[in-house]
């Protein structure tokens, strides 16, 4: 059923602001208006979790997230841009492509990427969207996330 976008993502987001605040980061929320759209609660939420625990982890005292979300050409998009540490070219495909690589290189006991990537990855292809890993500027990582609106 219909969930109010703005209301979840406040629900979602409100928690790690107070936990960054709480670590001296500035925690900047920016929604557009808001709409009804289906898609599966749980999931989404999940997959932000994945996202937002990055974006701190990677993100040092003083530096800044901004979460931006918005609807329009029947597109939702939300945007998670840090100030931290960022993430070169090569890493930007690597922490995706770990996933295709299966059992082998899951089992393998060298120093991984971790799995919360893949399985953001997994939860966007579950909703036929996109997700795109850019740098800020001038320094940081931003996730776009892209889904149809139905
Ligand atoms: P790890 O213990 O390796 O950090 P993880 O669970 O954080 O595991 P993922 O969420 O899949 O793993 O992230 C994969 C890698 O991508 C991270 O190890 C980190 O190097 C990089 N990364 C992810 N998000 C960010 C970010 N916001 N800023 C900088 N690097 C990031």
């Amino acid at each position: 059923e219909p969930v109010k976008i703005n209301d979840f993502l406040n629900t979602v987001l409100l928690p790690y602001q107070e936990l960054a605040v709480a670590e001296d980061k500035t925690f900047i929320i920016d929604l557009g208006e808001e709409q009804q759209l289906s898609f599966d609660k749980k999931r989404i939420h999940q997959l932000m979790i994945i996202l937002l625990d990055n974006a701190l982890k990677y993100t040092a005292q003083g530096e800044r997230i901004t979460v931006f979300s918005t609807v329009k050409n029947n597109e939702w998009s939300i945007k998670i841009s840090d100030t931290g540490i960022g993430i070169t070219d090569e890493k930007k495909t690597a922490v995706f492509e770990r996933f295709y690589r299966g059992e082998e290189s899951r089992n393998r006991k060298t120093g991984g990427y971790g799995i919360g990537l893949a399985i953001a990855k997994w939860i966007v292809d579950e909703h036929q969207g996109k997700i795109e890993l850019t740098d800020t500027i001038p320094k940081g990582t931003t996730v776009i996330l892209r889904f149809p609106v139905k």
